[in-house]
């Protein structure tokens, strides 16, 4: 019989008070850009996108990422882009913190030593906040929020024919 697989993604996640704030800021950007709101309680970012990985592997590859040592950091999320290719507008940084994208290349170095797929396109960190959206004439103008990231996650995500559905299934602290 076929293994059960499951789609998985590492990931940060907003407390609810940021993810609050950023919904806001989606329905602002809404107005001009229309598109798909992103649920509040899916909005995040990404930092390595796996895929299909056997349930037979899961143990191995919860291992595997618990053993990567990384410190917090602050984050201000501070811009709102759009990308004509895949029409989503997101939240980001004009600056990410070095700690940022060092975690996602640990990741992804960690994931790929197990023989499983973690590259994907290169890392520009981003928070999908519209899909399907058209470009913006003008960007909601917003104060800096700032985020401290103390733990990324691994989550499940089940696609529904509602939009993805995320579980999330481990979570390691920064030091
Ligand atoms: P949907 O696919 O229903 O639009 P989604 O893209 O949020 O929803 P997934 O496709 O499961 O759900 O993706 C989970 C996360 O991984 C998302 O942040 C998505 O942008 C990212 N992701 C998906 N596929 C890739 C990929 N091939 N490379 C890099 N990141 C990806
Ligand atoms: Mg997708």
């Amino acid at each position: 019989m076929a293994e059960e697989s499951r789609r998985l993604f590492l990931a940060l996640w907003p407390e609810p008070a940021l993810a609050e704030r950023l919904h806001q800021l989606a329905g602002e950007a809404h107005r001009d850009c229309g598109g798909r709101i992103m649920r509040r309680e899916t909005l995040h970012l990404t930092l390595a996108f796996i895929g299909a990985v056997g349930e037979g592997r899961l143990p191995e590859l919860l291992e595997t990422l618990g053993r990567i040592r990384a410190p917090r950091f602050r984050m201000q999320l501070d811009a709102l882009g759009h990308w004509a290719h895949n029409h989503i507008l997101w939240a980001g940084c004009t600056h990410a913190p070095p700690a940022l994208p060092q975690l996602a290349a640990d990741i992804r170095r960690e994931v790929a030593a197990i023989g499983l797929p973690a590259s994907g396109p290169a890392f520009v960190p981003h928070m999908t906040l519209l899909r399907k959206a058209h470009a913006p004439c003008e960007l909601p103008v917003f104060d800096a929020l700032a985020w401290d990231v103390a733990e990324w996650v691994l989550v499940e995500s089940r696609l529904t024919p509602q939009g993805a559905d995320y579980q999330p299934l481990a979570a390691w602290a920064l030091g």
